[in-house]
């Protein structure tokens, strides 16, 4: 405990372990001071003083007294709650000692220009900064409004958000503290960012610096190209330097700081200026000193945020990398960054933190709220609205093909699957980190030790001959992938739309409501068509499985349970078995071809010649039949596929797509969901490969079209050039994949000699 309390400390004054006064983000401002790094020069008020605050102004029975009764989940309530807290705590007159000794630091600063940040503190919380909030206020300028700029910090600790956070674990409200660091602000000439690691080939024996004219949101949010130099770290050698064209500079607005709002303007340069190199050689081996001198203080490598005023250089910011190279499987965080809580196979990269929320059964999927990180054994499409509203997925089973990976790369939401007891070591309420791109999920809120690896830019006009589609199931995704650079959806995932209608087709068959379920089902598949049109969109009818069935409305009554489901009474063999589900699906395509002819169908899972002939016959004789503009495709998923495909082309059908998800499992005898073969899963085994180019090469030389919609490519990008090599006509990938793609798709194609799409 500590015994005497200080109003403000300066950063030299503080470090590593004194969040307790100064939270997380001063403690570090104070650690990189105490050890030299150049940081702009700054003050912290302190938790203490904010205890202080509340004591003075006689403001904590008040602010207990209108939280006692609020029921967080009433919204407006909370709403008026958190109005009513956050007015008091900015209104009221700030204590004279407290101000009084701010102002003076103020002074001792130079009192220009500063940033106002929050930096919540809660000494036996594991997760402060989640349970305090996270206000800034760049270039406040002036006595007054820094004052008020303090307050305003303070009161956004009771931003409603907060509130419902802290209520929800029982935290007690007026416990948890915030500090505020105040900052000179630097008005950069150049600035930027740079790792001491090459955060493409991570390679730690280069320094990467990126630099740009003016203020460094711009390098930061990627607006702008910025020059970028490449320093080896034994000889400080510059080995590699390209200069940008700079067209105009982020600059401060200093007219409207008053207002406390973070105005930039952009002023454009002349050719002549903006062409220059930012930085001399010698700055550029200053700097890279400079941040060996950081790596080697915190003992990782770091991606530093840097400004350049008057003849000097600023840290802004530094944190350790932590994924160095997406497509590096080895470098995948080598180091945790934080405690471990469960660990499990990567399946849909970025890394988010939120409150877990455990769901054992899809029926109380209700519980889940906007920002959750979801936890369930595994999820099945019953999951998907609440996964909608998670942030992050978590699982106990499945490989990174299960229900959960595919549909978080759908929704670009990070997910960890097949941690084993997820459901048991994480409890509801409790504050996690999932990193999706390797596989941990973390203790507490640690958002802020992990860096975006730089995204790359890729051309979004990109044109290629293989065509590259994409993999679709959620209706309301349709519009905006659709705007795209893709040539269509390569695989329509039937099962989004009918677990929306969430009833059995065979219940709705029994009770005469076939209309009704046709109605539902081509309104969803509208969407799709009407999105994409004139561009293709493949429908792949119904491959739910019998567990996945038994779900739906009615399922019980019409489904037997099953040891197996994945090689149970699926895909094609029901089509042909009871086809009356089969032609409600026939049917709902039929009406929406009358408006879009671009809706094309694929059937999944088909063991032999005879099913797919039959299954043909049922669209046939329902109307349904092959044309100039109407393409049947089947999928290639079962071995017997491989072996006789010659058969399977014979029935007649347009095409195939390379279903590698159960090819894979089915080849190689690994249930994709079994987790404890996540790492033998591999499309890349030579059995599989095998299969892909003998299934590509002769439908090449059939002419009959070949896709892949599979997984593979989305995970193993290089898999997609041995794709192209062997004549693939399309590609299809989850949405997070379809600039790379198309990239990869281009360069194989450049290689060898395919002229690019008219
Ligand atoms: C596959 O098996 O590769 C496939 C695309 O289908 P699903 O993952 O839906 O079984
Ligand atoms: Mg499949």
């Amino acid at each position: 405990m500590r015994t005497r309390t200080k109003t403000v400390v300066w950063f030299d004054e503080v470090g590593k372990n004194d969040v307790g006064l100064v939270g997380g983000k001063g403690a570090n401002l104070g650690e990189m001071t105490r050890a030299g790094i150049p940081v702009p020069p700054g003050f912290i008020v302190t938790a203490d003083a904010y205890f202080s605050f509340l004591a003075q102004a006689n403001l904590a029975a008040n602010i207990k007294k209108i939280l006692a009764s609020l029921d967080p989940h009433d919204s407006d309530k909370l709403q008026r709650a958190s109005a009513a807290i956050m007015t008091a705590i900015s209104g009221v007159k700030m204590p004279e000692e407290i101000g009084k000794e701010i102002l003076v630091a103020y002074k001792r600063m130079g009192d220009g220009p500063v940033a106002v940040r929050s930096s919540a503190t809660a000494e036996d919380l594991p997760d402060a900064s989640f349970a305090g909030q996270q206000s800034t206020y760049l270039n406040v300028e002036g006595e007054t409004r820094l004052l008020e700029a303090v307050q305003d910090c303070w009161a956004s600790l009771f931003q409603q958000r907060a509130i419902f956070y802290r209520a929800e674990r029982g935290y007690d409200h007026l416990k948890v503290g915030i500090a505020v660091p105040v900052q000179r602000m630097v008005q950069s000439e150049v600035s930027g960012v740079l790792f001491t690691v090459d955060p493409m080939t991570g390679d730690r024996e280069k320094i990467l610096i990126e630099a740009a004219y003016g203020l460094g949101e711009s390098v930061v949010s990627g607006e702008t190209t910025p020059d970028m130099y490449v320093v080896e770290k034994r000889t400080m050698g510059i080995v590699e330097r390209s200069v940008a064209i700079q067209p105009w500079k982020l600059v401060r607005n200093l007219r409207l700081s008053k207002n406390g709002k973070d105005a930039n303007i952009k002023v454009d340069m002349p050719e002549a200026e903006g062409g220059k190199q930012k930085l001399t050689d010698d700055c550029i081996v200053e700097l890279a000193r400079l941040a060996g001198r950081i790596e080697r203080h915190y003992g990782s490598p770091q991606d530093i945020e840097w400004a350049r005023e008057d003849g000097r250089f600023y840290i802004v910011q530094s944190r350790p990398v932590t994924t160095l190279k997406e497509e590096a499987e080895e470098e995948r965080g080598e180091e945790p960054v934080g405690n471990v809580l469960v660990k499990g196979s990567q399946a849909s990269p970025g890394v988010v933190a939120g409150p877990v929320k455990v769901i054992l059964d899809a029926s109380e999927i209700g519980k889940v709220l906007e920002g959750d990180i979801l936890v369930a054994e595994m999820t099945t499409p019953d999951f998907v609205p609440a996964m909608k509203r998670a942030v992050g997925i978590v699982t106990d089973r499945g490989g990174r093909t299960c229900h959960a990976a595919i549909v978080s790369r759908e929704l670009g939401i990070p997910c960890v699957v097949g941690t084993g007891n997820a459901t048991h070591a994480l409890k509801t309420g409790q504050v996690v980190t999932v990193d999706g791109a390797t596989g941990r999920v973390y203790e507490g809120d640690i958002t802020d030790r992990f860096t975006a690896v730089k995204e790359k830019t890729y051309r979004g006009d990109l044109k290629t001959t293989t065509r590259l589609y994409v993999n679709l199931a959620e209706p309301d995704l349709a519009d905006v992938v659709a705007k795209r650079n893709v040539d269509g959806v390569g695989l329509l995932r039937a099962e989004f739309i009918i677990a929306r209608i969430g009833e059995h087709p065979s219940l709705v068959v029994k009770e005469g409501r076939q209309e009704e379920y046709i109605t539902k089902l081509a309104e969803g598949l509208t969407k799709f068509a009407a999105a994409f049109h004139p561009r293709p969109v493949v429908y792949r009818t119904n491959d739910f499985k019998t567990n996945e069935y038994s779900n739906l409305k009615g399922g019980q009554e019409f489904e037997q349970f099953e040891e197996n489901p994945m090689i149970g009474y699926r895909g094609c063999s029901r089509y042909v078995r009871e086809s009356e589900a089969f032609r409600l699906e026939i049917e709902a395509i039929k009406r929406v071809r009358e408006r879009y002819n671009n809706l094309w169908v694929m059937i999944p899972f088909v063991r032999t010649v005879e099913e797919l002939a039959k299954a043909k016959k049922i669209m046939d004789d329902d109307g349904l039949s092959r044309s100039k503009d109407f393409k049947l495709w089947m999928m290639v998923e079962v071995p017997s596929n491989v072996f006789l495909l010659d058969r399977f082309l014979d029935v007649g059908i347009d095409g195939i797509s390379i279903g590698s998800n159960d090819l894979t499992q089915l080849i190689l005898g690994i249930d994709r969901d079994n987790s404890k073969f996540a790492e033998e899963f591999d499309e890349r085994n030579p059995a599989v490969m095998m299969a892909l180019e003998s299934v590509i090469t002769r439908c090449k030389a059939r002419g009959v079209s070949a896709s892949i919609c599979g997984q593979a490519p989305s995970f193993y990008p290089d898999l997609t050039e041995k794709l192209v090599e062997w004549g693939i006509t399309s590609v299809s990938v989850s949405p997070d994949m379809i600039e790379r793609t198309r990239e990869i798709i281009a360069n194989a194609e450049e290689r060898l000699g395919k002229a690019p799409q008219q």
